[in-house]
């Protein structure tokens, strides 16, 4: 099928699933304003499954039709090609022949924040190293989760280059040429280079736009599958957990952040709001195939909610580890242990056909992020309770406009054809907030509107590697 065709397919299911937003939306809105009136609320709660019903089947249809344009296989080998393609760069741009001689861009893994915060800091380290050919030097001793480092758990990122000297150095400007360079946190980089996230490589934006829902994720993704190669020992424990745990699909990965995350960066939501999205999964999936078992794998900081869970939740069966959920809590996080857990949660939750989480955190978003590297497309294998998708410190996140829109309500901003639209967060009401970027105005549309403009840039596209 045609990048075109594509796209269209992609649309008509984000449509699909934000028309049902809009409507459920609106249906709980009167729900709550007729709440005195027994009979209409009845009818209304009947409608609303119904209609959810109607969704279901229509996205049952769609997936079907992507099954049967016969290009199934088509997509496996391109993803593949795309992904190996990208391994072989980095392997490459890792492994330089001579270390001494190599340029280098040192990276320090000690942000001071948490795991799914470091290792999106390093990926961003091995994306500016990726757009200026310089092989990534990552320090971690005394690593707050644990003190012998990045090895105790990971690959080294080189097999050929740790040392970080060299003749020349300096800080981090984009046209330094010292032999060895410094990188700061994202936060405190200048001047910003055009190619972070959400920007895509130019010379694969094509195939990649063709063949994924979201490119940026995918490309996110790649630098993951490089980093996070597990050292034996982890390989191993990760196995161990697998067997023991005994984990069979389908199965949904939910993610539940609490401690200290509630009331400071994000919203407390109750095991009640994920599991109405884990139910939806599943009732969509009878639809096709009979399921024995509604499974969820639940990860979370908070000891208390598995259990509260499995009480709440008798029809299903949750996998989970409530030491290590224990050793997640704030407090107690920064171990080995905990360390362990984090990377097996993880690790689970990207083998889930599903997620249903907060994209405010960036446990979840690793997660999703990863998953992207065992399937084609699984842009859409996700529900987050509050925000899009978004890389820390990313640059602009830009919709394009594809239809007019007329505000009916100050809280709403006009729209033509063609605006760019800078995106601040989905509703999930079918309504997006975001601000027009030639009126400078900032408030609601319609999400139905607009799409994607996906940034790219002309990276370096290292014609030394043999394909
Ligand atoms: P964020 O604060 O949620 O955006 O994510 P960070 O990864 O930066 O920091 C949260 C830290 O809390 C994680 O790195 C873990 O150490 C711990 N944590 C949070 N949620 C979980 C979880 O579901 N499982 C485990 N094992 N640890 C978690």
């Amino acid at each position: 099928p045609s990048k075109e065709y594509e796209l269209t397919r992609r649309r008509v299911e984000d449509g699909v699933i934000e028309m049902w937003y809009f409507i459920r939306s609106k249906l709980k809105t009167l729900n709550k304003t007729l709440s005195s009136d027994k009979e209409t609320i009845k009818m209304l709660t009947e409608t609303m499954e119904d209609i959810a019903n109607h969704r279901r089947s229509i996205m049952v249809d769609l997936e079907k039709l992507k099954d049967l344009d016969g290009m199934a296989v088509w997509r496996q080998k391109e993803a593949q090609e795309l992904g190996d393609i990208v391994q072989q760069r980095l392997k490459y741009l890792q492994n330089p022949k001579d270390c001494s001689k190599a340029r280098k861009l040192t990276c320090s893994l000690n942000k001071g924040c948490g795991y799914g915060c470091q290792i999106h800091h390093v990926v961003y380290c091995f994306i500016v190293a990726y757009g200026t050919q310089r092989t990534l030097i990552l320090k971690s001793k005394n690593w707050r989760y644990s003190r012998q480092g990045w090895e105790s758990v990971f690959k080294p990122v080189s097999d050929t280059c740790t040392d970080e000297s060299g003749i020349s150095r300096g800080s981090w400007s984009d046209s330094n040429d010292a032999q060895v360079v410094d990188l700061p946190i994202v936060d405190n980089i200048h001047p910003r280079p055009p190619y972070l996230p959400l920007v895509i490589p130019q010379d694969l934006s094509d195939r990649l736009i063709r063949i994924h829902g979201n490119p940026v994720v995918w490309w996110i993704g790649q630098f993951l599958k490089y980093l996070l190669r597990p050292q034996e020992g982890l390989a191993m424990f990760l196995k161990h957990a697998e067997e023991k745990m005994n984990l069979k699909h389908p199965v949904v990965g939910v993610h539940v952040r609490r401690t200290d995350k509630v009331g400071t960066e994000a919203a407390f939501h109750g095991i009640e709001e994920y599991m109405e999205f884990v139910e939806d999964y599943y009732k969509q999936l009878e639809l096709k195939q009979s399921v024995e078992e509604r499974r969820v794998y639940l990860a979370t900081d908070d000891p208390k909610l598995l259990e509260e869970s499995r009480q709440k939740f008798p029809k299903y069966t949750f996998f989970g580890d409530p030491a290590i959920a224990k050793s997640a809590a704030i407090g107690t996080r920064y171990s080995s242990d905990a360390l362990k857990g984090i990377i097996m949660d993880i690790h689970f939750l990207s083998k889930c056909d599903y997620l249903v989480c907060t994209f405010s955190s960036q446990v979840c978003r690793l997660g999703y992020e990863i998953m992207q590297t065992d399937h084609p497309d699984a842009s859409g294998y996700f529900h987050s309770l509050d925000d899009v998708f978004y890389f820390g410190g990313q640059g602009d996140h830009n919709q394009v406009a594809i239809y007019d829109h007329n505000p009916r309500s100050p809280a709403e901003i006009e729209l033509k054809k063609g605006d760019i639209v800078g995106i601040a967060g989905n509703h999930w009401d079918g309504y997006s907030k975001g601000v027009n970027r030639r009126t400078k105005k900032s408030g609601l549309y319609p999400s139905y509107k607009t799409v994607e403009d996906v940034q790219l840039h002309e990276f370096p596209t290292y014609e030394e590697v043999k394909k």
